[in-house]
């Protein structure tokens, strides 16, 4: 854990100094961005500006050429009536044309001396015209001005009684250097700014007349709404602190732009968010990863640990992963083994064949649940013995992908239990050898007997033959018996022979009332000798699949036990029962006896090797029994003998499979 935890730290520092160089990425494109639309709002609004104060400097212009054209023709008009004598009709004729050309005027006045008028266009009949046509009290001073200068001069702007904001401009008829009348150009602003001021011009701006003090005189527009940028210029003539003043409407592309400024904002704080989730993410899938790898790192830990090698092959059988263990049982590295298909370069090429059949049985699923062991080989050509379980390869998905093995090299435990068996046997035969020895004495004087008989048989022969009137035929019957004797003794020869004859231990099909016969002979004489009465009943018994020499061996060792346990039993109850029972699989072999029983202290312990109460015993006998009666596939127990006579007594009994299993 010591060791995580810095890699866990330089990790989340690395993660973080991620996910900061991202976010800075967007602040620093969202500045660059914003930055950029204002730069470009205010070249635009400075264009605008610019535009704007062009344009106004144009209508400017425009208006003050006009209103210098129509001061220079109402002047020349007042100087052609100075100059002709029938001014009437000139008058008329003049006034109608400039009205018609110059719209913007909205009638002329002609005045005599005493601010009379001696003409008037439009004429006076028309009612509408009445106010605008009237020069106001105001213009007065303004006539005088003119009069005295003896040029055209401007009035102030003045509110007729109708509304609308007026200028006059008054230019005087000399004559003589005297003042003879006055013609006047009435100018209703609005219709000023109605007839000067272009179309176009009013789509873009809002023109308007005010006064020092921001009131309005006259306005035109085609737009309504709020403006943007204003310039105002002064209005000359008239003068008087007229302005001209124009306000341009926010152009289509301002708001567009403000919808743009606020789709960046918007997006910039969903790529924050996004970036805030990303981030959450990435830390879950660290955490994830991390927890991976040390899951990872324990497997691998695990895996390398193990001694039992495993291998992995998918559903053709190409080996997919074999783990250290196993490159180590079988010498070739994980490289030579992922990818191989059989036969493997470990499968022993001589059982080439049985190999290749047990693979099979494997990929058709049906190897054996408990293992199996083979042959294998080592790189080095060395061979061991391998134990094999094979199992299925589940995925994730519960998909069946392969087959998984673990395998176990028992080179040395088959060695070492090769080695027990071994010795087993041996010890086996050394038992049975000390068993003989043991009865040596009883065996000799078992042999002396038919030896003494061919011996007094053959005196009586001689001495038969030593008589003159001697007769084969008397003779015959003593040779008989003489060699029945000599079979006696040959057989006694040979069933120590075989007894202690060194044999591989195998089952084959054996005669057990012949076993038992044999054990009786051998016992025959100690039993004699030491007054034990043996019964034994045999059925009709199948021949069994044994080790005959073996089951001798315990059968021998049973009867000789229960007659050293009656040493102590008075004569007449020294019986010794030898029963067999056959069941439905196996046979049931028991010996009784009536002897001292077995104490409940040592009843633990009589299996036991070297268990023994006897001074000379080996206490090899009843463990070297339990053995060979496994061998068998069978069992051996003791049970206390209740029917015995003598109220103590033991049955040893034990079972022997009936078929080969
Ligand atoms: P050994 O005969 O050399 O002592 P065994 O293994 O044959 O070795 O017997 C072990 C012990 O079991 C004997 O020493 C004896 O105490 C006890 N035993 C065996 N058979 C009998 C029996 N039939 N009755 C009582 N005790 C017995």
């Amino acid at each position: 854990m010591s060791e995580r935890r810095p890699v866990t730290s330089s990790s989340a520092r690395r993660m973080r100094l991620l996910l900061a160089l991202p976010k800075l990425g967007i602040v620093l494109l969202l500045a660059a961005l914003l930055s950029l639309l204002w730069l470009l709002q205010r070249n635009e609004a400075e264009e605008e500006r610019s535009a704007l104060i062009k344009d106004v400097l144009w209508l400017e212009q425009n208006m003050r050429f006009h209103l210098n054209g129509n001061e220079e023709q109402l002047q020349q008009l007042a100087v052609d009536l100075a100059s002709q004598s029938t001014t009437d009709q000139l008058f008329r004729t003049r006034a109608a044309h400039m009205l018609k050309t110059r719209p913007e005027i909205a009638s002329l006045l002609w005045l005599d001396g005493s601010r009379r008028t001696i003409d008037e266009l439009p004429s006076h009949s028309q009612p509408e015209q009445e106010f605008e046509s009237t020069l106001p009290p105001i213009a007065a001073k303004y006539f005088e001005i003119a009069s005295r200068l003896g040029k055209p001069v401007y009035s102030d702007p003045y509110f007729a009684t109708s509304g609308r904001a007026h200028v006059a401009l008054l230019a005087p008829v000399i004559r003589e250097r005297q003042l003879s009348s006055m013609l006047v150009a009435i100018y209703p602003l609005d219709s000023l700014l109605g007839n000067l001021v272009p179309w176009w011009f009013t789509e873009k701006y809002r023109v308007a007349i005010v006064d020092g003090n921001d009131i309005q005189f006259a306005t035109k527009t085609n737009i309504e709404g709020s403006t943007s940028q204003t310039y105002q210029i002064p209005l000359e003539p008239p003068g008087y602190g007229l302005q001209l003043k124009v306000s341009s409407y926010p152009s289509p592309g301002n708001s567009l732009q403000r919808l743009l400024t606020f789709a960046i904002v918007i997006l910039g704080a969903g790529v924050f968010s996004s970036l805030w989730m990303v981030r959450d993410l990435m830390r879950k899938r660290s955490l994830a990863e991390e927890a991976l790898r040390a899951e990872h790192a324990f497997r691998t830990a695990m895996e390398d640990s193990l001694t039992v090698g495993m291998r992995a092959r998918d559903l053709v059988g190409c080996i997919t992963y074999v783990n250290p263990a196993f490159c180590k049982m079988t010498g070739f590295s994980s490289e030579e083994l992922v990818g191989r298909l059989p036969p493997m370069p470990y499968w022993v090429p001589e059982q080439i064949e049985e190999t290749f059949a047990i693979h099979r049985t494997v990929l058709a699923g049906n190897a054996p649940a408990d293992g199996f062991e083979l042959t294998l080989r080592r790189k080095n050509g060395e061979r061991f013995q391998a134990l094999i379980y094979e199992a299925r390869l589940i995925d994730g998905n519960g998909q069946h992908t392969g087959w998984m093995a673990s395998m176990l090299d028992i080179t040395e435990r088959k060695a070492a239990e090769e080695l027990a068996r071994q010795q087993q046997e041996q010890l086996q035969f050394t038992a049975r050898l000390v068993t003989m020895g043991e009865m040596a004495s009883t065996l000799a004087h078992e042999l002396n007997q038919p030896l003494a008989a061919i011996a007094s048989y053959n005196t009586g022969c001689l001495n038969l033959l030593e008589r003159p009137d001697c007769r084969p035929a008397e003779i015959q019957p003593a040779l008989q018996k003489l060699g029945v004797q000599a079979q006696r003794a040959g057989r006694i020869i040979r069933r120590v022979h075989d007894f202690v004859r060194k044999s591989e231990p195998k089952r084959a099909p054996c005669n057990l009332g012949e076993v038992i016969e044999d054990c009786l002979g051998f016992v025959e004489a100690d039993a004699r000798k030491k007054h034990v009465h043996i019964e034994c009943t045999l059925p009709a018994l199948p021949p069994i699949p044994a080790d005959r020499l073996m089951l001798e061996q315990v059968l021998l060792n049973l009867i000789r036990n229960a007659m050293d346990a009656m040493e102590e039993t008075p004569e007449k109850e020294r019986q010794l029962r030898i029963a067999i029972e056959t069941g439905a699989s196996e046979l049931r072999i028991s010996v009784t006896d009536q002897g001292c029983g077995i104490h409940p202290d040592i009843r633990d312990k009589l299996f036991s090797a070297f268990f023994t109460t006897k001074p000379e015993g080996m206490g090899v006998g009843l463990s070297i029994c339990r053995s060979i009666i496994e061998f068998h596939r069978g069992r051996l127990w003791a049970e206390d003998n209740a029917d015995s006579a003598t109220g103590s007594g033991t049955i040893f009994i034990f079972t022997l499979p009936l078929e080969a299993t």
